[in-house]
């Protein structure tokens, strides 16, 4: 499966804000975008160029596809996935990426970051109702338990995730039961409980030329 393996802070800091793609260190003052906020390349430090809606287009697409770690190919699957299903696209599109298996995995608060997530999933460690599912691609659906298996629940992994994970809020949509490292997709996400900087009209803009 097809995945970035490049440098991932010069993601940050080519959008010019924190995508928090890393974990621990997305909230460290080691951050490269809170130490040197200017983009990546010899000439990050010139003047920022002001974009055309072209460009503002693109730049939303990008860091919507950064955020959840999905490349170009598969992000334009779900846009048509949304673009057919009744709504508004933007927010469809937002609630297919919101509601793959690897994403609500890291909302759950069991991956430090999205990446770590995906990892988990794919090393079988994860649980759709009862069946091992290690696709992260994997679309939840309402009334859906995912859990960590049990017998990977005793890993150390999983106390050095929680350690740091365990002040962050989860999502209206997503009921937690901590203390069985398990959650229940217990509504559709909506376009307030999506809290991530992108305008996806945009998206929307840029493939519908
Ligand atoms: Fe982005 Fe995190 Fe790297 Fe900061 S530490 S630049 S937020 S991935």
């Amino acid at each position: 499966m097809a995945r970035y393996t490049g440098p991932v802070c010069r993601r940050c800091r080519r959008e010019g804000e924190k995508l928090f793609l890393k974990g621990e260190k997305c909230v460290k003052n080691s951050c490269p975008v809170a130490k040197r906020p200017t983009p990546p390349g010899q000439h990050g430090n010139a003047r920022p160029k002001k974009l055309s809606e072209y460009g503002q287009q693109l730049r939303e697409k990008q860091k919507a596809k950064r955020i959840y770690g999905v490349l170009e190919k598969q992000f334009r699957k779900y846009f048509e996935i949304a673009r057919n299903i009744p709504g508004v696209t933007g927010e469809n599109l937002l609630r297919l990426l919101e509601l793959r298996l690897d994403n609500v995995v890291f909302r759950l608060g069991y991956g430090r970051s999205r990446t770590e997530a995906r990892q988990i999933v794919r090393h079988n460690l994860i649980t759709v109702n009862g069946k091992r599912v290690n696709i992260p691609s994997y679309q939840v659906k309402v009334g859906d338990v995912i859990a960590v298996r049990d017998k990977s629940k005793s890993l150390d992994r999983f106390k050095e995730v929680l350690d740091m994970t365990n002040g962050r809020p989860i999502p209206d949509w997503l009921t937690r039961e901590a203390e069985q490292l398990r959650g229940v997709v217990a509504a559709l996400p909506t376009r307030e409980h999506i809290t991530i900087p992108v305008k996806e009209t945009y998206i929307v803009e840029l493939y519908s030329k």
